[in-house]
Parts: C-alpha cells; structure tokens; sequence
C-alpha cells in the first residue's frame, strides 16, 4: 500500500472545517500547506515558555531562547545534510532566501545570471531588477515540460554564468530537475548554482553537500510548518562572500558613527530579531516530515495523483500540462478546459462542493504570457489529501465541464 493511513488527518485541525455544511476539501497544499499539530504546539510553547532576546540578552530567558534558536537551526542542517550549523540562515521565506543571495552577491560587471523559463516569480524578479539595474545579464533557458530539462542544452548555455538560478520542483508542473547532474555541469562552467526549494523539500529528501549545490532556499510554510519562516543554505565559502543587504541589530560585534565589525556567519546575515515562532514551529514542521518520510509523502501523492489523471483524462476538453505520467508530476496536477475560464471553474469547486483548488498563472506569470497560455487550474495533494477526496474533485470538475458547458 502506497498511500498514507487516513488516520494521519487527526494531526490537521483546519481540516475540521466545513464549508457550507460540508467538509473542506483542500486542495491547494502546493500554495501552503494546512499546519500540523505539533507544529502549533510547538509556537504555543515557545509564547508561554521562558522567551527573550536570541544572542543578546546574556540573562536566562535570552540564554533559553539562544538555546531553542540554535537547537532549530541544527534541526535544519541535518534535515538539508549541511556540514555547519553556521551554514544555515533563517529568513522570512524563500522569497526573502533568494533575495538575500541577489542583493549580497559580490557580483563582477558583465557576470550573467542564468535561469530557467519555469522559475516562480520569487526565481525570476529579483535577477530581472538587478539586471535592469545593469548589475547582471538576466539569460533564460527553455525547458520542456514534457521531456524534463536537456542537460546538454543546459552546458551550451552555461558558458560565461556566473551563477544558475533553477527550481528543485516546478510549481506549474511539479516536475524535478536533476540536481547532481545540474551543479556537475555548471560547476565545470565555473557557476556558482541556487536552488529555489520551495517545492522540492517537501517530497525529495536533499543532501546539500553531497550533491555540492551552493544556495539552497525553502520555506517553512510548505512543509506543514508556519508561514513567516524559511531557511538559507549556503556553502560556508559562498556566504562568506555575500555583503548583506539587510544591516542592522545582532550583525555586529562593534560599530561606530562611521564603521561596524560584522559578526561571524550566520549571525550577520540575520539582521533584526528573529521569528522566533516561526523556527520553533519550522524545527517541529521537519520533525513531523522527517517522521513522515520524505520518500513515503512522494509515494503518497503520486498514488492520488495518478487517481485524478486518471479521472481527469476521461473529461472531454482537460488538457493536462506538462508529462502525462503523473509519477514525473508529484504533488502536482495542472490543467487547463478547453473553452472554458478557469476563474469560473475554480469558483464552482469552492461553492458547489467545497473544493479549494488554485487557479490562474500560478506565480509563473512569465511563462503564460510567452506562451500565450490561458489561465490554469491546479489541484496539488499532501500527506492529508485522500483518494475520496480527489475522486470527489474529478466527479465536480466532470460535473462543472458539463454544466458550464
Ligand atoms: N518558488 C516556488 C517554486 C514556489 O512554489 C514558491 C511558493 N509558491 C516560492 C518560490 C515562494 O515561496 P514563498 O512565498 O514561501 O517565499
């Protein structure tokens, strides 16, 4: 049996919400997932517990909270396979990850930032601002969705980068990209490599040093973890490169009206008091994944996913996109109707039946708008989504298809 025991459910309290009397089916997890009990457990504690000032206050609750603070962060190292703690960095969000590496990178005049054509916007508008501000050239490598990424495309067009910038898993099409094989080639070209891992965490169990990968970001809130929290790798050589963007309290070891000595890493690039919530319930959110299993949680909703291709291949009009093989889609299943808005799909799901699913360019807007592509929807599955559910979403979507007509 490769799906996950229903049971599992009970650690989700959202999902005891109804919806018009019905109960809520959600099935947007790719967005955000829904949180898990212990992850709020753990927030709850850390509000009541002993909370002060992480590496400032030398009294009992700063030393408390330092301790929790720290706790997390190597919690976060061995679930990425980081060498040193120092080599991870909380931040708000992936968005915030791949920001901080953007701004702070020592970049030389006439380095070139290479991307791929499916990069969220969190993955394409910083390396865009930066090259309008003439900083950097933005390059942009096609991918097919169906076929996956042409590594041998991917080495003509590495020369002269400076760093690849790429997804672990697409958003849009939940396909993955082969990560050894991607920092082998760029870093054979001399490119330092970032991996957007918003969407790759959850499901594929990542070893940044043995795959020798140089930024890896992801965000708490994908993983069951709260929203607010996210977590930088970066190879303790590259960090020690990046001049931070954000400056200001507990980056310094001294300052005066004119100067300041920065702290070691990571400390200087965590700028302001943290999110302590948010680390406390992000350690709590990898503990539950790792309790889970990584490989388990792919299983899981590969299994429901090929249930809902299955189902959806069967309507007149679906077009589903990227591979049909729901297996090379993960959690992921986008799709488009023939004829029809997705906007008004969507909103018949939710109204009709209580289905929550995410319509439109999905963050991907660049994409669409070279594709000439209309609006999609996507369902995308997690450790609490059920094979009920999701035929409950096919029968809806065959149901609207005929009625929206
Ligand atoms: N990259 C990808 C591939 C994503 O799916 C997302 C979230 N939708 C992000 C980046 C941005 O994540 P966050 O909003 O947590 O910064």
């Amino acid at each position: 049996m490769t799906l996950l025991d229903p049971s599992i459910r009970g650690d989700f309290p959202a999902l005891e919400q109804r919806l018009r009397g019905r109960p809520a089916v959600y099935l947007d997890s790719a967005c955000t997932t829904l949180r898990a009990e212990p992850v709020i457990q753990a927030m709850v504690e850390l509000q009541r517990g002993p909370l002060g000032c992480h590496g400032r206050s030398a009294h009992s609750f700063g030393r408390a909270t330092s301790l929790a603070y720290e706790g997390a962060r190597e919690v976060v190292r061995g679930f990425l396979g980081a060498r040193e703690a120092r080599e991870i960095v909380f931040v708000r969000n992936t968005t915030e990850a791949i920001n901080l590496v953007a701004w702070s990178f020592p970049w030389r005049p006439g380095d070139a930032v290479l991307t791929t054509d499916l990069e969220h916007n969190s993955n394409l508008l910083p390396w865009q601002r930066l090259a309008r501000q003439g900083r950097v050239v933005h390059r942009v490598l096609r991918v097919d969705p169906a076929a996956g990424l042409d590594l041998a495309a991917l080495q003509r067009r590495l020369q002269g980068v400076r760093l690849l910038a790429l997804p672990h898993v697409s958003n849009l099409f939940g396909i993955d990209f082969p990560l050894a094989e991607v920092v082998r080639l760029a870093h054979r070209a001399g490119a330092v490599v970032l991996v957007d891992g918003a969407q790759g965490v959850a499901t594929h169990p990542v070893d940044v040093a043995a795959l020798g990968v140089d930024f890896y970001a992801f965000s708490f809130h994908k993983i069951f973890g709260p929203g607010g929290g996210g977590a930088l790798y970066g190879r303790a050589e590259q960090l020690e490169t990046l001049r931070p963007f954000l400056a200001g309290g507990g980056t310094v070891e001294s300052a005066t009206y004119d100067d300041a000595r920065f702290e070691p890493l990571p400390m200087r690039l965590e700028a302001g008091v943290g999110n302590y919530e948010a680390v406390a319930g992000g350690a709590a959110a990898i503990q539950y994944l790792q309790k889970l299993g990584q490989r388990r949680l792919h299983r899981h909703v590969v299994e429901l996913n090929r249930i809902a291709t299955q189902g959806l291949s069967r309507i007149d009009r679906v077009e589903i996109l990227g591979p049909a093989d729901p297996e090379k889609r993960g959690s992921i299943l986008s799709f488009h109707v023939r004829g029809m808005q997705a906007e008004g799909l969507a909103r018949m799901l939710d109204h009709s039946a209580g289905i929550m699913v995410r319509h439109g360019k999905l963050c991907v807007h660049a994409w669409f708008d070279a594709q000439r592509a209309p609006d999609a929807i996507r369902a995308s599955f997690s450790a609490y989504t059920t094979p009920d559910e999701v035929q409950r979403f096919v029968r809806t979507v065959a149901g609207g298809v005929d009625m929206l007509g």
